[in-house]
């Protein structure tokens, strides 16, 4: 098979045969699709050509060819037994991914555990379906008849709707509380997979690191303000990065004190701090973050071999994730979360079933499992960083998903992202009750967040609707320049969409 595939139809029209580019490129990994560019009578590259079957009613035929012989060739009947339709997307649409996900899955006789579910959250599907008011047989009929998700995953899904309903039932009758997000995007070195616009902080940018802790405090003030007249409180604060804790004690206690004067919290406020990076924490830090009602602290390993640490470019030790951790557990009772990646470089799953077994000694409360995304901007990227082809991802998944559960800790969201290894997801795991608010609001877009600093997204929901993003601007230059405009847009927006 050559490098591309030509997909063409003369009786699908070209929106609708692009929204399945990524379905078909999710079967022939690394190869160029191109959307009905073959315009000869030959086809002399390898083509797919789909048309709606014009003598069996409701039915596609979906052929493949080469040098314009036919080699695999089927008519797909796209008839569901009327299972409703609960997404937006177009009936049809969704019929043609599943005839051609149908007919590649007979083809490659590879499955995909996410069938033809492309999106990032499939989490927002099932409260579509409950808000549509679906029993749990249709629901799961239309998991895996419709949208053709393993068994596996239609559970994983269940399980995890259940762990978050009460969370956001809670979030919808209490509108007046909201989630405020900070960014501090800078970072002491580039890890290999990032895409974050981190800025590597050295002594040639200390200014520009002054001026934007300086323009953050400015933005927070505007938001407490906002926030006073409005009504609204903070339900949660989640300050993430980049590396927040790269800040020194007395910029740290700067940033609380600022936050603690201006943002109204609610009596029950969950507070999170980014401690990702082991080597930027130590005593005093975490004794400012426990003096500010800090609740929530996330120690992010990574992985736990000394070898893929410096690969991946953390100047950490493994000792130094051992050593932090330690001492935060000495020093409060907050939830501890860490993160690991699945699909380093360099690892398989004896190196995997290690690092999570020694994560898991550790007894954090929650444990979030990646899988490595290869995304533009990254180290990763532009060395054409190829994932392993040669693993069972899945089952390596499966195993690790039962490790985990086994000390105690349960699956309470997930968010998937392209060019992600082995087509898997990003799960986060937790004990019961430990489960973080911020992150099951953000995944499922439930609840108004406001996110303040470069580059961060705020999410306001629009009534019943989906939910309007704003963006402040990702440059820190622009930024130092523009969050005010942002502000009041921000301002503006909740006030229409809310009547605040
Ligand atoms: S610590 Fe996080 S933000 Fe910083 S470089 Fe690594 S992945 Fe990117």
């Amino acid at each position: 098979m050559s490098g591309a595939i030509d997909i063409i139809s003369s009786t699908i029209e070209q929106k609708t045969l692009n929204s399945c580019n990524s379905i078909i490129a999710a079967f022939f990994t690394g190869k160029n699709i191109r959307m009905n560019s073959a315009k000869e009578e030959l086809f002399p590259t390898f083509t797919l050509k789909i048309e709606v079957n014009t003598k069996v009613p409701n039915a596609f035929e979906i052929r493949i060819m080469e040098n314009n012989q036919v080699f695999f060739c089927q008519v797909i009947d796209f008839r569901t037994n009327g299972l409703p339709l609960p997404g937006k997307e177009p009936f049809f649409q969704i019929l043609l991914k599943r005839a051609i996900y149908i007919f590649l899955t007979e083809f490659t006789g590879e499955v995909l555990p996410w069938g033809i579910l492309s999106g990032i959250r499939p989490g927002k599907l099932i409260l579509r379906m409950q808000d549509l008011g679906l029993n749990k047989e249709t629901q799961a009929r239309i998991l895996t008849e419709l949208y053709m998700v393993s068994e596996e995953k239609a559970n994983l899904l269940r399980t995890i709707n259940e762990i978050q309903r009460p969370y956001l039932l809670k979030i919808k009758e209490r509108p007046d509380l909201v989630s405020v997000f900070l960014t501090i995007p800078f970072c002491p070195s580039r890890c290999f997979y990032c895409s974050f616009p981190s800025t590597q902080l050295s002594v040639k940018n200390r200014g520009l690191f002054q001026n934007y802790l300086d323009a953050l405090y400015q933005e927070v003030k505007l938001t407490g303000e906002m926030m006073k007249e409005l009504g609204l409180k903070a339900d949660s604060i989640y300050i993430g990065g980049g590396t927040p804790t790269i800040l020194n004690a007395t910029e740290l206690e700067m940033l609380f004190q600022v936050i603690l004067k201006n943002i109204k919290m609610d009596d029950q406020i969950e507070y999170t701090v980014e401690a990702g990076r082991p080597d930027t924490i130590d005593y005093a830090k975490l004794i400012i973050l426990k003096n500010y009602q800090v609740n929530r602290l996330s120690i992010n390993p990574q992985s736990m071999q000394e070898q893929t640490l410096r690969k991946i470019g953390r100047n950490h030790l493994v000792t130094d994730v051992l050593k932090c951790y330690g001492l935060a557990r000495e020093l409060s009772d907050w939830v501890i979360n860490m993160d690991l990646i699945l699909g380093l470089p360099g690892e398989g799953p004896n190196e995997i079933r290690d690092s999570v077994e020694k994560v898991l000694t550790l007894r954090p409360d929650n444990l979030t499992v990646h899988a490595l995304a290869l995304k533009k901007g990254s180290i990763a990227w532009d060395e054409n960083y190829e994932h392993s082809s040669c693993q069972n991802w899945l089952g390596i998944q499966s195993e690790v998903a039962q490790q985990i559960k086994s000390a105690g800790l349960n699956p309470y969201y997930l968010y998937r992202q392209k060019y992600i290894v082995g087509n898997l997801e990003n799960v986060g795991y937790a004990l019961e009750g430990k489960e973080c608010r911020y992150n099951m609001a953000i995944i499922e877009e439930q609840q108004n967040i406001i996110g303040l600093g470069a580059g961060a997204t705020s999410k306001i929901l629009k009534g019943n609707s989906g939910h309007i993003n704003i963006y402040n601007p990702i440059d820190l230059k622009h930024y130092l320049k523009g969050f005010r405009e942002v502000h009041l847009k921000r301002k503006r927006v909740l006030r229409e969409e809310h009547g605040f």
